[in-house]
């Protein structure tokens, strides 16, 4: 049954931590998958086990530069997702999210494939509305450190829309807001891994400002699922909407859980708040409920639980 509806699925930025649990996930439901990555921040430790898998395959490659391949659909996840990654390089950051996006637009149009933009909560900016609905235009910095994120990620969305309506192209469009879970990368500086991996050290927990900014956090099966949902959705469907749990926390609040559930015997250790980080951020799924039949189903302490071991392995392994 699976072989009819088998596609050929490509997923840009695939060996990153949302990428690979997408290609797992496109892999179990039948299809074959194309990794494309230039391992900036993704690793092969992520895609390791599927390499034996006949119907996954992997290519080295920066979407900054044309892609030619032929498939009928297109996940375009690659870019730098963490502040510290995508502030090291933030021309390639812009480049990644603007070229990269035009590239897999034109490869898109040329073989008529439906593509997915991994966008993000960020197009939001500091927002001054709560929660965040996707007709919000946002409040965003257009030349601070976050902005070769925020910007080329608002670009992006400008690129896909256009190409709907000068090419008719088939997009889908989510706006991902903080999501955590096993393979995230214990450097990348966010907030979640760094927090879980100092607990586990009995490090100082870094909370960045007085720790009552709010971020709403989302277990990566739940997002892996409304990934798939969106692209399943009919043609008319587009987004933008917005993929997160809604259960919003502050930092500090997040930190207290981690130290309860790690057991851990660390101190919270107050530094300065990194210029332009938004205040709170919760969004309204309203939109994914009506349209996806769409709801995470994984809480806050449920998720964390199943992400810390993954830490401890980590740990235990280096
Ligand atoms: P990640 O850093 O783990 O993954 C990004 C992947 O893209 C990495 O494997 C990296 O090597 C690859 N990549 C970067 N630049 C590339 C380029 N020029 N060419 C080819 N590959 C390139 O981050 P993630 O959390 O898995 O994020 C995936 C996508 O989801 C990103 O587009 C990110 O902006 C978006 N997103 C993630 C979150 C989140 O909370 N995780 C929130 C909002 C949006
Ligand atoms: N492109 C690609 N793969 C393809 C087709 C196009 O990478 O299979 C790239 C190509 O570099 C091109 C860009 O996508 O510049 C945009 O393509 P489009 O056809 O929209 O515009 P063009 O620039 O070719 O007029
Ligand atoms: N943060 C923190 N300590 C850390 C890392 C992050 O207090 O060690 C804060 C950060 O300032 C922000 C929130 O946690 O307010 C979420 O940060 P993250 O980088 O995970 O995501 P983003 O800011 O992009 O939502």
């Amino acid at each position: 049954m699976k072989s009819q509806m088998r596609k050929q699925v490509l997923v840009t930025g695939g060996a990153g931590f949302l990428g690979s649990h997408l290609c797992e996930r496109l892999l179990n439901d039948g299809h074959d998958v194309l990794c494309v990555d230039n391992f900036f921040t993704g690793s092969k430790d992520n895609i390791l086990h599927m390499l034996k898998n006949p119907h996954f395959e992997v290519m080295r490659h920066d979407v900054t530069f044309p892609l030619y391949v032929e498939v009928d659909e297109i996940y375009n996840l690659a870019c730098p997702a963490s502040p510290i990654h995508y502030q090291h390089d933030p021309v390639q950051t812009t480049k990644t999210s603007v070229h990269g996006a035009i590239n897999m637009l034109g490869l898109a149009k040329r073989v008529n494939a439906k593509i997915f933009q991994a966008s993000t909560s960020e197009v939001y900016g500091d927002p001054k509305i709560h929660p965040q609905t996707e007709d919000y235009w946002g409040n965003v910095n257009p030349i601070g450190f976050r902005s070769c994120y925020d910007e080329g990620k608002r670009c992006a969305e400008t690129l896909f829309f256009d190409y709907r309506r000068q090419h008719n192209l088939r997009i889908k469009v989510a706006r991902i807001f903080n999501t955590y879970g096993p393979k995230m990368h214990p450097n990348d500086g966010r907030v979640v891994s760094n927090f879980i991996m100092q607990a586990l050290q009995g490090l100082p927990i870094t909370i960045y400002g007085d720790g009552l900014q709010s971020r709403s956090f989302c277990y990566v099966d739940d997002l892996i699922e409304v990934f798939v949902r969106l692209m399943g959705s009919p043609d008319g469907f587009t987004g933008p909407v917005n993929t997160g749990n809604p259960g919003e926390f502050t930092i500090k609040e997040l930190a207290e859980k981690i130290i309860d559930l790690t057991g851990s015997s660390s101190k919270l250790d107050y530094k300065p708040l990194p210029s332009d980080d938004p205040i709170q951020r919760q969004p309204d799924i309203s939109l994914a409920r009506e349209k996806l039949g769409w709801e995470p189903n994984i809480q806050l302490e449920e998720g964390l639980r199943k992400t810390i071991p993954y830490f401890d392995e980590l740990l235990k392994t280096s």
